[in-house]
């Protein structure tokens, strides 16, 4: 057969290299000019630099993952909000509160050359009163003599200020030690734990989408109390709520229901909420505007949630206001510009009205199984056969690369690893994608393939 060659490892390594489940995270805050991108490329590990960023541009990436002594984790990035649309100080402090809602833990950037500002004092409450875990770095002691500098933060009363300098490293290692002491080794919620708790569910789109009337509409009288809940935490962020006999998870929905007032720091916030919201979630409903042309943040905000490697349901809403002509058009965008989430199951809602609201739930749970499904070995194997006889990759430079053997890697979504005897093209990758899909369905989830190479 065509698994014979193939060593045990060869499988193994590609099996290890695919797991993977949500990340605790890190926010890193302060006020303009501290050090915080700075920080954040260090942290991360890379030279790209964040700090040249326009001033006013909202960045498509909040979040970043870091590594550090073998663990893993996400770095907020909170170095994208507009500074001058309430001033500094009001500015700086939502900025923190949101970035700390998402967040396992903080890093608290002062700098130690300028001390303690009124907005410093100001975030410290605000960090207290969140009660998550706060290291203190002290940035910009760029060398031994900066030391007297860091100490006198003590004074903030957040513990031992960490003297770093985030520009050339110096002490960056200390203070990522704290970190990983702050943070939980898991985030709050793990897949599939032993108790089996509530599926959770992200609401994500645009502002203005309809996410909080949705809401509204699904909890009406469906709300569950927490703590009566097995497997569940006491997260006052999200909400159990009961649809169709089950209950499920609603995650962030702090976030959905708070109004952002800022319009100037809208669009970053609402990145920053759908990063934290799709971290939590296994599913994620997108919901688009019917009346609104399909925008750039709508693609952007489906890209993160299909990259996140959540389920994804799409539901089209404010269904109530949509007439013929609009609807013409509506369907040719869809064609045009959702091309890339072709498999997610689709509903035609309204928050409003109630329309369809019964679909949302099967939709869900067809997204959620295709998310969670697996193919046998020999069934795909078979197939591959199947494919490579019919259509085999096209001869490049004379020889003509073969699949030889795949894997379904994991779940959750599903993730194969083929083995070719040479460079398969992307092309060849997402016509073998499709046809996995047209033979095994995976509705409602990305798939995600990686090729070996044997030598
Ligand atoms: P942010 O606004 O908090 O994100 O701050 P930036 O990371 O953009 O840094 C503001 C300025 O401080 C930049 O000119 C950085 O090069 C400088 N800076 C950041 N960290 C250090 C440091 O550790 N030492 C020194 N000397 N300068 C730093
Ligand atoms: P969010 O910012 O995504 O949470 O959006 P909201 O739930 O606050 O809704 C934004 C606006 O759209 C509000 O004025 C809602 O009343 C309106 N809206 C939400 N859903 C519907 C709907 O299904 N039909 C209509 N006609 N309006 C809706």
């Amino acid at each position: 057969a065509a698994e014979e060659g193939f060593e045990r490892e060869d499988v193994e390594g590609a099996l290890g290299e695919a797991g993977h489940g949500p990340l605790p995270v890190l926010a890193v805050v302060g006020r303009p000019n501290v050090g915080k991108s700075t920080l954040v490329n260090r942290i991360i590990g890379r030279r790209e630099a964040v700090t040249e960023d326009r001033p006013g541009v909202t960045r498509d990436r909040v979040t970043y993952e870091a590594e550090w002594a073998g663990r893993r984790f996400k770095v907020v990035d909170t170095g994208g909000w507009e500074q001058d649309v309430l001033g500094i100080d009001a500015s700086v402090a939502a900025q923190a509160e949101f970035a700390v809602e998402a967040a396992d833990a903080v890093v608290f950037v002062v700098d130690a050359g300028v001390g303690a500002t009124d907005t410093d004092e100001a975030v410290v409450k605000l960090l207290r009163r969140a009660g998550k875990p706060v290291v203190l770095c002290a940035n910009k002691v760029d060398g031994p003599s900066g030391e007297a500098d860091a100490s006198y933060l003590w004074s903030l009363g957040l513990g031992e200020p960490h003297p770093v300098s985030a520009l050339h490293g110096r002490g960056t290692g200390d203070m990522l030690d704290e970190v990983l002491k702050a943070l939980p080794e898991a985030p709050e919620q793990t897949f599939g734990t032993a108790l089996g708790g509530p599926r959770r569910i992200a609401l994500i789109g645009r502002p203005n989408v309809g996410k909080s009337s949705l809401l509204n509409r699904v909890a009406g009288e469906n709300r569950v109390v927490v703590d009566d809940v097995a497997g569940t935490t006491r997260d006052p962020v999200d909400e159990l709520i009961e649809l169709g006999g089950v209950t499920w998870k609603f995650v962030d929905t702090a976030g959905i229901r708070r109004r952002v007032h800022m319009a100037e720091g809208a669009d970053y916030y609402a990145s920053l909420r759908t990063a934290a919201a799709l971290e939590k979630a296994e599913v994620a409903v997108v919901l688009i505007d019917v009346n609104e042309s399909i925008s750039v943040q709508d693609l952007r905000i489906i890209t993160m949630a299909v990259e996140s490697g959540r389920a994804v349901v799409l539901a089209y809403n404010k269904w109530d206001t949509l007439d013929d002509e609009r609807r013409f058009y509506l369907e040719r965008e869809i064609d045009r510009d959702l091309v890339q989430v072709r498999w997610a199951p689709r509903v035609n809602v309204s928050a409003r009205t109630g329309r369809h609201m019964e679909k949302l739930v099967p939709a869900i749970e067809t997204a959620l199984a295709g998310w969670e499904s697996r193919v046998p070995t020999g069934k795909l194997n078979a197939f591959l056969g199947e494919i490579v006889a019919s259509h085999p990759h096209p001869v490049r430079g004379g020889k003509q690369p073969r699949i030889l053997f795949g894997t379904q890697a994991g779940t959750k979504p599903p993730r194969f690893v083929l083995f070719a005897s040479g460079f398969l093209e992307a092309g060849y990758r997402r016509f073998v994608e499709r046809r996995l899909r047209e033979e095994f369905g995976f509705e409602g989830t990305p798939i995600q393939i990686s090729v070996r190479v044997r030598e």
